[in-house]
């Protein structure tokens, strides 16, 4: 039987093809470091389990490491290690069948013609097809470390899909040799490639020679003196470990002596993947303990909301016979994230001071991970309170203020933090709520998303001040003059008894308000713990779940307003159109609350109500 077999690229991994070999044309020579990043990555995986010592490995002398050569005369340009190789299966599912969760993802960004360009292949884990940017035939020989294990030939030209037949002879690891393209032939020049590798090659901690001589002193940029590095070399380590060309928002370079000895270099990428919707972001901070890598992308390290992270730790402390799944939920690992949390916290507090702006980017891509921070998180809560930002009454469209400038901003008689939930800063500044807070001067943050109020439910206070739903406030309007026609006391209290009566079980309490200026009347529920916006976030999420029992809340008039005077005439001469009016004026109110759960008695109400205005008059 020939063990020769044609195969098809997944139909995912067919398009990746596509873009990649005909709309890719700048930036062509990442190809370089994408698959100088996976020969590292091979070498990593086989130094892990020769350190381990529990597995057999093939060729246990051949060196760890990575060997370029440039072929000018034949025009291929080959780049070889001695890492962990793949079996045939692994061929199959590595390179041609299993769609990382990243290249849906990778599509998507092409489609949404968010950018094209080749610095999106790394970035979603697709990097091994940039190979075909300027290949027209790619060759994957590899042999296994498994002892045993037979070696083969992976071959593809792109678009027809791939041959795997069987291989001999080969040495312990993986050459991928690229035949390139006549417009791509630069890259089987020594000069050009080497000029290419130079710039990252310090950052990947196995030597790479290039024709035979040693290019790189490996160089942990981590564990290196602040004011040595230059500008240059953190970028160039950036691209190379984050695989991304984007210039990052932030990169913070620290160590720290106690209680934990930690050397870190962090980087938060330009652009949050996750706002692109269908990828999960992550973390890619690589641990490391005296510059020898313990885990790449090491899980645990930092708490979920900061798998935005990129960069490596290395940390004295964890002693290097350590298993990964030991390391993963011990005491020293969790004494690790809480160490680095904060200070990386600290650090987010310290660039909001120095440059509203460059945090206001950061923070566009970032806020829900620091909002997942405080839902998830007690221990940095008060830390990620400093950080949120919210638009605001008294600061302009567009521009985000934080609880730190709100209190600060507070009147001597203000003595809470207000919040609305609103679609737009209009229908907020218009809504009934408002109207006390605009009387009083008193700031009121605008809440764009409904998951913001979970947020602020459970951050609660800040700076010793509650923090509250406007529409819960206890706040009266300033005393108004009297208008014409207002219901003095008696009436009101007259109407309001009628109202109870006539809106029957599905209110409360009704009451004249005094925080009411230019509005008719509002209803609010005090006694349940849900605001409205929370019932009906909870509610959509959740569809059938009847958790959230039946509301009766307060309903609250304005005695001022000429639609109450007019109620308060018309129910002594015309009984039913008032109840009509009255449950009307209720449903309003309900509605702009949020309480409001089944619109159709109202809607049918309305329809009545438009059948009597339309009555031609006898
Ligand atoms: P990623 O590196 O993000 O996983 P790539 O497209 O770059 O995505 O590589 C796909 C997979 O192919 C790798 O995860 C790895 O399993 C395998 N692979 C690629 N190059 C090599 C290599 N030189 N040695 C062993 N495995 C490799
Ligand atoms: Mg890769």
């Amino acid at each position: 039987m020939s063990q020769t077999e044609s195969h098809t690229f997944q139909a995912e991994i067919q398009q990746v093809l596509d873009i990649v070999i005909h709309s890719l044309y700048t930036d062509r020579e990442v190809f370089v470091r994408e698959l100088v990043s996976n020969a590292a990555d091979a070498c990593e995986k086989l130094r892990f389990l020769q350190a381990g010592g529990t597995s057999a490995i093939l060729q246990p002398e051949a060196a760890i490491g990575i060997q370029i050569r440039a072929d000018k005369d034949a025009g291929t340009l080959t780049i070889a290690d001695t890492g962990v190789g793949m079996t045939r299966d692994e061929l199959v599912k590595n390179l041609g069948t299993i769609a990382h969760s990243g290249t849906k993802a990778f599509l998507k960004a092409v489609a949404d013609g968010q950018k094209k360009d080749a610095g999106l292949i790394g970035q979603f884990g697709v990097g091994f097809y940039s190979a075909f940017m300027v290949a027209k035939k790619v060759t994957v020989l590899t042999q296994s470390h498994q002892p045993g294990e037979p070696a083969w030939r992976w071959t593809s030209e792109g678009a027809g899909g791939y041959v795997i037949e069987p291989a001999s002879d080969l040495p312990r690891g993986t050459q991928i040799v690229l035949e390139l393209k006549d417009d791509t032939r630069e890259f089987s020049e020594k000069e050009r490639v080497e000029g290419i590798v130079r710039r990252y090659s310090n950052f990947v901690s196995f030597p790479i020679e290039i024709d035979g001589s040693r290019l790189n002193t490996v160089q942990a940029l981590w564990a290196r003196n602040k004011a040595e590095v230059t500008e240059d070399e953190y970028r160039e380590f950036y691209k190379f470990i984050g695989h991304d060309s984007e210039t990052p928002l932030y990169r913070l370079h620290f160590t720290t002596d106690g209680p934990l000895s930690i050397q870190s270099l962090l980087f938060v990428p330009a652009q949050n993947l996750e706002t692109l919707g269908l990828t999960r972001v992550e973390s890619e901070v690589n641990l490391h303990c005296r510059k020898v890598l313990i885990e790449p992308k090491a899980k645990g390290l930092f708490p979920e909301w900061l798998r935005f992270l990129k960069g490596a730790v290395d940390c004295e402390d964890i002693p290097l016979n350590v298993s990964r799944e030991r390391m993963q939920d011990s005491t020293l690992m969790k004494r690790l994230n809480r160490a680095l949390t904060s200070k990386f916290l600290k650090f987010l507090a310290e660039e909001s001071g120095k440059d509203a702006e460059a945090y206001d980017k950061f923070y566009v891509q970032y806020q829900r991970c620091l909002k997942e921070g405080i839902l998830a998180d007690n221990e940095h809560r008060d830390a990620l309170a400093k950080l949120l930002r919210f638009e605001s009454s008294t600061v302009d469209a567009g521009k985000r203020t934080s609880l730190a400038e709100y209190v600060s901003r507070m009147p001597e008689d203000q003595k809470e933090i207000y919040y609305v939930i609103a679609g737009s800063r209009e229908a907020a500044l218009s809504s009934p709520y408002y109207e006390v807070f605009a009387a009083r001067k008193f700031e009121v943050l605008f809440l764009n998303e409904s998951a913001d109020e979970f947020v602020l439910d459970r951050v609660r206070e800040f700076d010793g001040k509650a923090i509250v739903a406007a529409e819960r406030a206890e706040l009266e309007v300033p005393t108004q003059d009297p208008v014409e026609g207002q219901l003095n006391d008696e009436q009101a209290g007259l109407l309001a008894g009628w109202l109870k009566s006539t809106l029957g079980d599905s209110v409360d309490n009704v009451t004249t308000s005094k925080r009411l200026a230019t509005s008719p009347a509002l209803a609010v529920e005090r006694d349940h713990y849900l605001t409205g916006t929370m019932r009906r976030t909870l509610k959509a999420m959740n569809r059938d779940r009847q958790d959230a029992p039946d509301v009766k809340p307060d309903f609250e008039f304005n005695p001022r307003h000429p639609l109450v005077a007019r109620l308060e005439q018309i129910r002594h001469q015309d009984p039913d159109l008032a109840a009509k009016a009255a449950a009307q004026m209720y449903d309003n109110a309900r509605m702009a609350a949020g309480l409001l759960e089944d619109p159709r008695p109202m809607l049918q109400r309305l329809n009545e109500l438009l059948a009597q205005v339309l009555t031609p008059k006898a």
